[in-house]
């Protein structure tokens, strides 16, 4: 997209995210009304998800060439997310030991919601296994994103080892791939409409401003604790952005598309085409924006890790249960695990927080004491999800960079 068109676009979106929050904000429960403009935008998105994935990630992992690269790069990856999100749990957890913000909170037993209820038993193994699945179709079909991942991958690496054959295969996926990034720009254009009505609607089902602010303030220092400690966490992936990436504030503005696009959707899957596109815009190598990003998005969290963090330990204070610097060493691992195993949609981070709860034997119960407010963190969360991909893939493309001039040179 033309970087002028990508200004004015980008004016519109945060117009569009004003004018919904003012619209829900007053009009309450009318505006459910426009739902379904946002609905068209979000499905719309997911709709070009999992072509735009398996091309991406075929003809991303095609293009750094033989299998050996690929371990390399994927293992950096990988280390490089881990440490980022556990960054992000060790800031979730400092802030809620220096904030407190459950304690002293009187608390009726919450009731457990029904999405929970019926993951009730997930444990760690159950992330391992959501790395596969017997059936491709039917996790394209529950854009289940994971598995689709994995098989690309692996796909794409056996294509490499197959010559003049695998080439028509790779060439076939650049040409797929090409074409859905064309999809995105041009679905780009209704981001404004489609996130004006999704964040509306939305204030709107929570009953209007002021039903929304009284339970905000129910529970005010757990929001306060959350969006300080995602706030901070955002700057401390700037200046990774910085330090490691060389990049400053102007890769910041090029991302602000995608990320207020996470605002709206609270999804980071659905927001992954937009991800995609302003990260090639800003010029990312584009064997990260085409491997780095897709994963990324589903195992990559930072928002997610240190929400799930901060909202155990405030359901512990809650319930006047101290957990011990062990306790909290068992919640700092198992959120890392739960939000690597979070999909990219909205409020799944609530769902794999039984992982958390059960690692320290806290109450299910405690998740309905964050129902209220969930929707509104999950927007925050989301957003500090996509920056930390957007992070990721400029500093895995920079160390691409810095591995190429170090063999040609050699
Ligand atoms: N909504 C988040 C995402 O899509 C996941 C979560 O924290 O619930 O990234």
């Amino acid at each position: 997209m033309p970087h002028r068109h990508a200004l004015i676009l980008l004016l519109f979106i945060v117009a569009g995210v004003l004018a919904g929050g003012v619209a829900g904000w007053i009009w309450g429960p009318a505006m459910q009304s426009v739902a379904w403009m946002g609905d068209l935008f979000l499905t719309a998105l997911k709709m070009l998800i999992v072509p735009l994935i398996i091309a991406a990630v075929i003809s991303g992992v095609a293009s750094l060439g033989d299998v050996r690269k690929l371990g390399r790069v994927g293992g950096a990856t990988l280390l490089y997310y881990l440490c980022t999100t556990g960054l992000a749990v060790f800031i979730g957890l400092v802030m809620v030991n220096l904030i407190q913000p459950g304690a002293g909170l009187n608390i009726s037993d919450g009731e457990i919601p029904q999405k929970v209820l019926e993951k009730e038993q997930t444990g760690a193994v159950d992330i391992l296994m959501s790395l596969v699945s017997p059936n491709l179709m039917a996790a394209a079909a529950e854009t289940d994103l994971l598995p689709l991942i994995v098989f690309a991958i692996l796909f794409s690496a056996a294509l490499t080892t197959v010559g003049e054959r695998g080439a028509h295969v790779i060439a076939f996926f650049d040409g797929v791939n090409e074409a859905m990034m064309k999809l995105v720009v041009w679905l780009m254009y209704f981001a404004p409409l489609g996130i004006f009505a999704l964040v509306a609607a939305r204030l709107g089902k929570a009953g209007g401003g002021e039903a929304f602010l009284a339970e905000l303030t129910a529970v005010g220092l757990h929001v306060i604790t959350v969006l300080s400690g995602l706030a901070l966490h955002f700057l401390v992936l700037g200046l990774i952005l910085f330090f490691v990436a060389g990049r400053g504030l102007d890769y910041l503005v090029g991302m602000l598309r995608a990320l207020f696009t996470a605002f709206g959707t609270a999804s980071s899957s659905a927001t992954l085409p937009l991800t995609m596109e302003c990260a090639r815009e800003n010029r990312v190598d584009e064997r990260a924006v085409r491997f780095v990003l897709p994963l990324g998005s589903t195992v990559n969290m930072d928002g997610t890790a240190l929400y799930e963090a901060a909202a155990v330990m405030f359901i512990a204070q809650a319930y006047g249960i101290e957990l011990s610097v062990g306790q909290q060493a068992i919640v700092f691992v198992t959120a890392t695990l739960a939000a690597i195993g979070a999909a990219g949609i909205p409020e799944a981070g609530l769902v794999t927080m039984i992982i958390v709860l059960n690692a320290v034997g806290l109450p299910l119960e405690g998740i309905g004491l964050l129902l209220a407010v969930d929707w509104f963190l999950d927007r925050f969360r989301t957003s500090v999800n996509v920056w930390g991909d957007a992070v990721g893939a400029a500093v895995i493309g920079r160390l691409m960079h810095w591995n190429d001039r170090r063999r040609q040179s050699s």
